[in-house]
C-alpha cells in the first residue's frame, strides 16, 4: 500500500489522515525530514500559511520539502495550495514555488470568508466543496490543468505530479479528490 505523509505542524491533519485511508492508502503524520522522505507523497493541509511557513523554517523543513517536491507528489489544500504556488499576493509572501500558479490569499472577503458550494468537476459531475478563508487561484501556468472551477475561478488544479484545491475535501465524505492524488503516487 502507498504511504502518504500529512504535514502535521499545524492545521487539520487528522481529517486528511482519515480521507487518505478512505482512498485506500496508508497515512502517516510528518514532522521531520526523515518521516517525510519515507513517504511516497505528501499532503500539506489547510491552516494558516504564514504560520506554517514560520514553523517550516523553525523545523528546517523548507529545503527538504522543496527537494521532496522535485521527485514526489505533493497535494496542497487551501493554505497548502498557497505554499505550493509560485506567486502569492494579499499580502505577498514567500512560498515553495513548486507549481506555476498565482494565488490571492483570503480572496473571498470577510463577509463570505467561509461557504459551501456545489462545484462542477470536469467530466465527473458535481462535488460539494467547503471553502474556509480560501485563496483564489488568479493565474494558472500553461502546463497546469484545471480539474474544477467555482464562479469562473479554478479551485482544483494539477501540474505534473502536484495538485492543489482551494477547498477542503477532507471535510466531506466524497473520496474523489484524495483518490485522484493517491493515483498519482
Ligand atoms: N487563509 C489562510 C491563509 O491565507 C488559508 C485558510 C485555509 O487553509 N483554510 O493561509
Amino acid at each position: 500500500m502507498k504511504k502518504v505523509g500529512v504535514l502535521a505542524l499545524q492545521g487539520d491533519f487528522e481529517a486528511h489522515r482519515k480521507a487518505i485511508e478512505r482512498a485506500r492508502a496508508c497515512a502517516v503524520e510528518v514532522r521531520t525530514a526523515e518521516q517525510m522522505n519515507a513517504c511516497d507523497g505528501l499532503v500539506i493541509p489547510g491552516g494558516e500559511s504564514t504560520t506554517m511557513l514560520k514553523l517550516l523554517g523553525i523545523e528546517n523543513l523548507l529545503d527538504p520539502l522543496r527537494e521532496f517536491g522535485l521527485c514526489r507528489p505533493i497535494y496542497g489544500t487551501c493554505a497548502g495550495a498557497i505554499l505550493l504556488a509560485c506567486e502569492v499576493t494579499n499580502p505577498a509572501q514567500s512560498s515553495l514555488g513548486l507549481m506555476d500558479i498565482g494565488v490571492e490569499r483570503n480572496a473571498y472577503g470577510r463577509q463570505v470568508d467561509s461557504h459551501i458550494a456545489k462545484i462542477k468537476v470536469d467530466d465527473d459531475g458535481e462535488l460539494e466543496a467547503v471553502f474556509i478563508r480560501a485563496p483564489i487561484i488568479r493565474r494558472v501556468g500553461s502546463s497546469a490543468r484545471v480539474l474544477a472551477s467555482h464562479q469562473g475561478d479554478p479551485v482544483w488544479v494539477e501540474e505534473g505530479r502536484h495538485m492543489v484545491t482551494t477547498f477542503h475535501p477532507e471535510l466531506t465524505e466524497d473520496p474523489r479528490i484524495h483518490r485522484h492524488f493517491v493515483e498519482k503516487l
